[in-house]
């Protein structure tokens, strides 16, 4: 089919949710996508941080390949291999602590499931969650979510969550109460404009969860399996978050979230929460295959490393047009004086498909497997369009 083609079809019958680029992407290798007309570009989406080992990882293909000849679901009233094996690997590299784990399928599943368990155990009503911070499109999820934008229109939302601004922990401590089950953050912020978290701010909250008998419920959906150049971003500030959510890159491509729970979180209500796909040994093999080529290749090092670069060349470039670069690893945000829609169009004319974040930001997920040189290509188009609209 021709980009046209395609485009005509899609529009027919979308649901018409996403403002679209005109581009079909119909194939992807590594940290390079095609799209229909043969035109090929490199990948700083990745999916929307999902493909951290590479687009079409040969790896990941054979154990999704193995699994689906040997068996694709089981239900969560009976025991399996992969599922078990999975379970004891996310337990292995995640913060110590974090022991118990529900199994699901996406980022806001994984979400919804914390701020249940949250209640559920701590029999308290209110949760506090970051100004710019975003947890998914779920009822429960999209009221941690800030953006009135994803909100508004939904409205009214699960009462009981109350918004301070990130990074200012006085404003935490002034809205962490005994009646908060729960604070809800992001370690770097990402669909908010690219954010890192402050060390001792994040160490902060997580003290005054302790001392306040509040629930600290960190979400890496976006910034874990290696995408920050640590396999969580947590484990750059050495944080024991009591509850810990994670889903995109996790299973190389397949759908999968999960959380996972520490001792402060008491005994979850039996029967009280579930999900039919959750644990699938499918993409529990994924997973496994995905977090094994992430410690065996060095990935969580090469994003530290290829980030740097990345971030090195894009502050060098001289350009009034940019506010400030920021980022943590492979998760890079160009934030412009004004709207980024324009330049991310200029890009992606020039091979570069990046992603925005906010109205203003430009952000750079690439694959972390993504090369050297392709890291200095995706510098030189930035340079090239902010020059051009300069
Ligand atoms: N949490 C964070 C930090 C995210 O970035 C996202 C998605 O972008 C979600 C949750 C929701 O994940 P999903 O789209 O898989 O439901």
């Amino acid at each position: 089919m021709t980009t046209n083609e395609i485009m005509t079809l899609e529009d027919r019958h979308d649901g018409d949710l996403h403002l679209k680029q005109p581009l079909a992407i119909v194939r992807g290798e590594g940290a390079r996508l095609w799209d229909a007309d043969g035109q090929t570009y490199i990948d700083c989406m990745s999916g929307h941080g999902v493909a951290n080992v590479g687009h079409a990882n040969p790896v990941v293909l054979q154990a999704i390949e193995e699994q689906a000849q040997r068996l694709g679901v089981c239900p969560s009233g009976f025991y399996n291999d992969r599922r078990a094996l999975l379970l004891a690997e996310l337990v292995r590299i995640a913060p110590p602590g974090l022991e118990r784990v529900f199994m699901c399928n996406s980022g806001a599943e994984a979400v919804e499931a914390a701020l249940k368990f949250a209640r559920a155990t701590t029999g308290r009503k209110k949760t506090v969650a970051a100004m710019r911070g975003f947890h998914g499109r779920t009822f429960g999820a999209l009221s941690a979510t800030w953006n009135k934008q994803y909100r508004e229109p939904f409205e009214p939302l699960v009462p009981g969550f109350e918004f301070v601004p990130y990074n200012r922990l006085e404003r935490m401590e002034q809205a962490v109460d005994e009646e908060t089950a729960a604070v809800i953050l992001e370690v770097v912020q990402g669909e908010g404009g690219v954010i890192p978290g402050d060390g001792d701010y994040l160490r902060g909250v997580q003290t005054l969860c302790q001392e306040r008998g509040a629930l600290f419920i960190v979400d890496e959906v976006q910034t874990g399996f290696g995408r920050t150049g640590q396999m969580f971003a947590c484990q750059h500030y050495g944080l024991q978050p009591d509850i810990l959510c994670v889903a995109k890159a996790i299973a190389g491509g397949l759908p999968m979230g999960s959380t996972l729970i520490g001792p402060r979180v008491g005994e979850l209500p039996r029967k009280g929460h579930g999900s039919t796909f959750g644990g699938n040994p499918l993409a529990c093999a994924a997973a496994l295959a995905t977090i094994n080529y992430i410690e065996s290749e060095g990935l969580s090092q090469r994003a530290a490393q290829l980030g740097e670069q990345l971030m090195d060349g894009l502050k060098a470039i001289p350009s009034p047009l940019v506010r400030e670069v920021r980022g943590l690893g492979l998760m890079v945000g160009v934030e412009l004086k004004e709207k980024s829609g324009p330049y991310l169009a200029a890009l992606a004319e020039r091979g570069v498909l990046a992603l925005s974040a906010g109205a203003t930001v430009m952000r750079f997920l690439p694959p972390l497997v993504i090369g050297e040189e392709e890291v200095d290509t995706v510098v030189e188009r930035v340079v090239e369009v902010l020059e051009v609209r300069n």
